[in-house]
């Protein structure tokens, strides 16, 4: 959101308290993939074009790898999407379209899922962001600082920045209800033979819904020969190594390559989850001047340059179509 607005003449100040892609934006799974909910979708196809014409180290597979949603049993149809070409497959079949997953499986493969490297889209905005420029302050917390009823800006370590209007845009630690922390850890391997489609345990897909999952699902990303394995969904940040453990015995049924292999390293970070599933974007009724982009939940690589579009686009006065679903709006401040 900082490059578009400062692209638009505006002054911007980004402050992070800790480092660029210090959260999820550069710990996650590490795929760009369709959402699975209507209310999303135009997000999703947004982003794909800021992603394609982002640039600054920054490469969006030209195609989607695919998607499998895996199970031991067979599982129903995952929504009704025709435009990703669900097609159901188990046994040889199966196997022979991708030879790392475990016998006995049956799967639903989708025509999406764009693996990148965790951190890759938030340093390339970043990048973005400083070429435009906006100032990057690295190190120190902001808040916003609001009087009858306005945000006049933010407040550092006690001293009052002055600004015009303030977003709210951190992560699961945004300052309001409606968001909280839903804690993730994901393993990294450098398998012999890597997946070629993005792996999912069938019901992961319900995680735009806001429904709570088991605190286990097996999912496998691999982007640029590094195969993140996960993941987790816990409320309480977790003993990652314990976790870790269960996260692996939970994927060997799925890629038994996986069994005593040795892990290259370890993703913990927290998914901004809303109460619904859905982002919160937008102004923030109450209050002048104070917006909010944030909530993405599971889908914050995915959906994120198209929010920040649409929040800078109101924030500059113009005309955006922010849909109720996913408006701030919807929220009490
Ligand atoms: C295990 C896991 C796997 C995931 N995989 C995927 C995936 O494959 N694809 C996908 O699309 N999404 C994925 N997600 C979701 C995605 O990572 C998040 O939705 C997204 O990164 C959230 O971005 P954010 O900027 O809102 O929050 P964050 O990335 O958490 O950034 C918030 C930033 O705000 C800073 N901050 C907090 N408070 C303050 C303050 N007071 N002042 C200044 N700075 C502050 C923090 O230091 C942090 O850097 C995954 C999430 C997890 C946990």
């Amino acid at each position: 959101m900082a490059a578009f607005l400062a692209e638009a003449g505006a002054s911007v100040v980004l402050y992070e308290r800790e480092a660029i892609a210090a959260g999820a934006s550069g710990r996650n799974s590490g795929v760009v993939q369709h959402p699975l909910d209507p209310e999303l979708v135009a997000l999703y196809e947004e982003s794909l074009e800021y992603y394609r014409a982002l640039g600054r180290g920054f490469a969006l597979p030209e195609d989607p790898v695919g998607l499998l949603l895996v199970s031991e049993q067979p599982s129903p149809e995952p929504a009704d999407f025709p435009e990703l070409r669900p097609t159901r497959l188990e046994g040889a079949e199966l196997r022979a379209l991708e030879p790392a997953l475990a016998d006995g499986l049956s799967a639903w493969r989708l025509e999406t899922g764009r693996p990148i490297p965790p951190a890759a889209a938030a340093n390339a905005f970043a990048l973005r962001a400083h070429e435009a420029g906006a100032t990057l302050q690295v190190g120190q917390a902001a808040h916003a600082h609001v009087e009858n009823r306005r945000a006049t800006g933010v407040t550092i370590e006690g001293s009052h920045h002055p600004a015009g209007a303030v977003v709210l845009a951190a992560g699961p630690w945004t300052p309001v209800d409606f968001i909280s922390p839903l804690w993730g850890v994901v393993i990294e391997y450098e398998l012999p033979d890597a997946p070629r489609h993005v792996l999912e345990e069938a019901g992961i897909d319900a995680l735009s819904s806001g429904e709570e999952l088991s605190s286990v699902l097996f999912s496998a990303v691999t982007a640029r020969g590094i195969s993140a394995v996960g993941s987790s969904f816990t409320r309480e940040e977790p003993d990652a190594g314990a976790l870790a453990a269960e996260i692996v015995a939970n994927a060997v049924r799925f890629l038994p390559a996986l069994e005593g292999l040795r892990p290259r390293g370890r993703r913990v970070c927290a998914r901004p989850s809303s109460q619904d599933g859905r982002p919160l974007l937008g102004l923030l009724p109450g209050v002048e001047g104070l917006a909010i982009a944030s909530g993405h939940g599971a889908w914050g690589i995915t959906l994120g340059p198209a929010s920040a579009r649409r929040v800078a686009d109101q924030l500059l006065g113009r005309r955006v179509d922010i849909p109720p679903a996913v408006a701030a709006a919807r929220i009490r401040s």
